[in-house]
């Protein structure tokens, strides 16, 4: 990210925040120069690009709100014109990337995709949410079936299903034209999630009242939430904390400090070389063209140029 936006108003951003005094937290996101950059370089087909935006924006709600150094990443994969979309996010700078990869010999079918259908684009397969704390700790890794028309229905499903998290979210991807500007990409999203804290001996009772003040709060901010239209979450002149005010002046809302988000990409000339060393002369062989060897980064499409002696 260039020095000269970061003066400016923040444009990519998560903000967490909490709903009254509920155990009700969440994260809203906004990506705008990230989304561009991400999305410009891949050149995927529109449905595509709004995937992988929406997965772009997940991932970096989800990590931003880690407490500890690590990446986040999301990774669907499927038996459709789509085979895998991964995104992820790290906490160390703050940088989300995201890329898909289409299956050879279905791209006819991907062409004649209307929207980002989830199932229509990945078909039959997976997901999986995997947080990485380095060679320390161990993989935490979840994985389900692919359920749900879009991204974020996918995902609610894993956080209710396999982590027993009750979630709502809402994603919107988008081309916009502000004024004096380009048109260009911007992600948006808003999740919640009903986490209690955990330990503490209350009385039985006053948990159970406490238990059923709590259901309602959340039945509430998970129907505010659905509700919130893709124009609202994309919407530049509508700021975040004036949404959530929207949203939630009722129970209160309180926010906490933004994260600003950048992309970046781990990939680098060394690691590449390294990748290349694994290969067999005779394969190798084969890759040279003009006298090179040209790799490009499947997230970033940086491309890399390794001259051969012939
Ligand atoms: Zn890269």
């Amino acid at each position: 990210m260039s020095e000269q936006k970061q003066t400016q108003q923040m444009r990519d951003y998560v903000l967490p925040f909490q709903v009254g005094d509920h155990a009700i937290r969440g994260q809203v996101v906004c990506l705008d120069a990230v989304a561009e950059t991400i999305l410009s370089r891949h050149q995927f087909p529109d449905p595509l690009s709004t995937l992988v935006g929406e997965a772009a924006a997940l991932v970096s709600m989800l990590g931003a709100a880690l407490k500890f150094d690590g990446r986040f990443i999301l990774q669907a994969q499927g038996d459709g014109p789509v085979s895998m979309i991964v995104a992820d996010y790290a906490t160390t700078n703050r940088a989300v990337r995201a890329t898909a990869k289409i299956t050879s010999g279905k791209e006819d079918k991907l062409a004649k995709a209307k929207g980002p259908d989830f199932l229509h684009l990945l078909g039959k397969g997976h997901l999986c949410m995997s947080i990485d704390r380095g060679p320390d700790f161990d993989l935490y890794q979840g994985i389900t079936d692919l359920r749900g028309a879009t991204l974020s229905e996918a995902a609610i499903q894993y956080f209710t299903q396999s982590e027993q998290i009750p979630t709502m979210i809402r994603l919107a991807v988008g081309k916009l034209s502000l004024p004096g500007e380009d048109m260009r990409w911007r992600a948006g999203g808003i999740l919640v999630q009903f986490i209690p804290a955990e330990g503490g001996s209350r009385d039985r009772g006053e948990a159970e009242l406490q238990k059923q003040d709590d259901k309602e709060a959340w039945a509430r901010a998970e129907a505010f939430v659905a509700s919130v239209a893709a124009d609202e979450l994309l919407d530049p002149s509508l700021p975040s904390e004036d949404l959530l005010y929207r949203l939630f002046h009722e129970d209160g809302v309180r926010v906490f400090d933004k994260t600003p988000i950048g992309f970046d990409c781990t990939c680098s000339r060394e690691k590449i070389a390294g990748v290349l060393e694994r290969y067999s002369d005779h394969d190798l062989k084969d890759m040279v063209e003009d006298g090179h060897i040209a790799v490009t980064c499947d997230f970033c499409r940086e491309k890399y140029k390794f001259p051969v002696e012939s």
